[in-house]
């Protein structure tokens, strides 16, 4: 079987499928938007742990399983029953099957595939805040929100966003600025750009005003524009059909209690599934996806 995406969700897939004796192609594109940041923070075990060496570790524990990676993307996919049926291992025969086109032209063939390909963090469109970003923009406090205690907190972006996020990071900031970006009910100053101070990184971020006025601050929040990975959702058959939790634009994928998305031996799982971005909720989707595909090929799913 394959699994497309080889971040949190892919990865505890591959573990719990290994572990069932499955043989799994990892293929992964290798270009996961957590790789801007230094370290994962809020996942149990793995604090501070730079999210390359959690990579490096899993792939570690993977060794005495029979699972592979392919460093590739994947382009295209098309259905074909009986695909990537090799060894069963005690499992049934399924009725699905697909072949995968790389993105170097070579093609993989799975009975069963998991979708674990995230989604892409986007930045606000603001002049200089996407040269921030990882360093001293972070969308989300549960991830960074210890790391700013203590220092000058600046929440940016649109009405709604300075309305939701700011009541939020006061938790953890008790020096805390909200910059409105575009149309203003009161008409006072909006932000037009930012920059940082100095060129070796521990400047001020400088948030300059559309009335001439700067105000400096340590690190800014905004919540990430979230686009979906979808280029591949049509060739399976799939569209986004509910509501990210971070977004107003359609995002995640619909998938049952065993991970499966509507379309039969087509799972789904991580961010790419709509789970609230996060390691924790990507390694327990992946893993529960995992399960539902273990129940499949032992005939009962
Ligand atoms: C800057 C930043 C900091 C973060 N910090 C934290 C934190 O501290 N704590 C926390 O819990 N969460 C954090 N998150 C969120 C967390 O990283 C994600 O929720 C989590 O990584 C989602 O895991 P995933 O496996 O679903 O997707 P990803 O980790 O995004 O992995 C998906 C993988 O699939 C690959 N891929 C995509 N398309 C294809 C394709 N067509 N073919 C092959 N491969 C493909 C990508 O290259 C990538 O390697 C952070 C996110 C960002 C962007």
């Amino acid at each position: 079987m394959a699994i497309i995406g080889g971040g949190p969700a892919g990865l505890s897939a591959a573990l719990v499928l290994g572990r069932a004796r499955r043989s799994v192609l990892v293929i992964d594109a290798g270009r996961p938007g957590h790789f801007a940041a230094d370290a994962v923070h809020g996942f149990l075990g793995m604090e501070n742990v730079p999210p390359r060496e959690l990579r490096r570790r899993v792939w570690e524990q993977l060794e005495p399983f029979d699972v592979s990676l392919v460093q590739a993307g994947v382009v295209g996919s098309r259905p074909e029953a009986g695909a990537g049926i090799r060894e069963s291992r005690g499992a049934v025969a399924v009725d699905s099957g697909f072949v995968l086109t790389l993105d170097d032209g070579s093609t993989v063939e799975a009975a069963v595939v998991l979708l674990a390909t995230g989604v892409h963090y986007g930045v606000m469109d603001l002049p200089g805040l996407a040269a921030l970003w990882g360093e001293r923009l972070f969308h989300c406090p549960f991830c960074h929100g210890w790391e700013v205690v203590g220092k000058r907190v600046g929440v940016i972006g649109p009405q709604p966003v300075i309305d939701h996020m700011v009541p939020l990071i006061r938790l953890w900031a008790d020096d805390l600025t909200g910059f409105l970006v575009g149309p203003t009910a009161g008409g006072g100053p909006t932000a037009v750009s930012v920059s940082r101070d100095g060129d070796d990184g521990t400047g001020d971020v400088v948030v300059a005003l559309s009335d001439g006025s700067e105000v400096r601050v340590d690190v800014l929040f905004a919540p990430p524009a979230l686009g979906p990975v979808d280029a591949l959702l049509e060739d399976f058959g799939l569209h986004h059909d509910f509501e990210s939790p971070m977004t107003p634009e359609p995002l995640g994928l619909a998938v049952d209690a065993n991970g499966a998305t509507a379309v039969r031996g087509v799972y789904a799982a991580g961010d790419f599934a709509g789970e609230l971005p996060s390691v924790a909720n990507a390694v327990q989707s992946g893993s529960k996806a995992a399960v539902g595909i273990v129940r499949l090929l032992s005939g009962q799913g």
